[in-house]
C-alpha cells in the first residue's frame, strides 16, 4: 500500500496500540477543489478537522470530528460573489476493507480523512446557490442587476404588434 501524503492524513499508531480509547487529533490544509463551480469548498480557506480517533477490537477506526471551512460559489440569480463557512460533524469508520459509500480506506498505520470531509461538505453546501431567497436576479433584458435598482423593461415589453389588435374593434 502506497505511503499516505497529504494534510488530512492521521497518523493511528498511537490509537492501534490503546484499543478502545480516543486519541485526540488535529490536522489542516485545504481541500482540492472538484466539480460544479457554482458551488465548491472554498481553495483559499484552510480546513481545521478536530476530534478523536478510536481503534475497536475488530481493527477498524472510528473518527469523529468536527470540521469547518467554507463554501464560495455564484448567485444563480445575479450572480453576485457568495462565500459561507462550512461547519459538519465527522463520524465516520476506517477498515481495511471499506464498503463503497458507507465506510473508508484503512492505511496501515494512518488513515487519510480528505475524502471524509469532501464528502460531508459537499452533503452541506446547498445544491444551488443563492444570495437570499427573494434575490431578484438579472433582468434578461438590460442586463441590470434588480437587486440594485429595478428597471422598468417589464413595463416596455409589450409588444406593438399588439397594440393593432388592441385597436380593432369587434363589436
Ligand atoms: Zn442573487
Ligand atoms: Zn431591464
Amino acid at each position: 500500500m502506497q505511503p499516505s501524503v497529504g494534510p488530512f492524513v492521521v497518523d493511528t499508531r498511537r490509537a492501534q496500540r490503546n484499543v478502545g480509547h480516543p486519541e485526540p487529533f488535529q490536522v489542516a490544509g485545504s481541500l482540492e477543489v472538484e466539480g460544479d463551480p457554482g458551488v465548491m469548498p472554498d481553495p483559499e480557506t484552510p480546513v481545521v478537522v478536530v476530534g478523536t480517533l478510536q481503534s475497536l477490537s475488530d481493527g477498524s477506526i472510528v473518527v469523529r470530528a468536527d470540521a469547518k471551512g467554507a463554501w464560495v460559489g455564484q448567485c444563480r440569480r445575479c450572480l453576485r460573489q457568495l462565500s459561507e463557512p462550512l461547519d459538519v460533524q465527522l463520524n465516520e469508520v476506517f477498515e481495511a476493507e471499506p464498503e463503497e459509500g458507507e465506510t473508508y480506506q484503512l492505511g496501515d498505520h494512518s488513515i487519510d480523512l480528505e475524502q471524509a470531509v469532501r464528502d460531508n461538505f459537499i452533503l452541506d453546501m446547498p445544491l444551488l446557490a443563492l444570495c437570499a431567497q427573494d434575490c431578484e436576479g438579472i433582468c434578461a433584458v438590460c442586463g441590470a442587476d434588480r437587486n440594485d435598482a429595478l428597471c422598468h423593461c417589464a413595463a416596455e415589453q409589450t409588444d406593438p404588434r399588439w397594440d393593432a389588435l388592441n385597436d380593432l374593434d369587434f363589436s
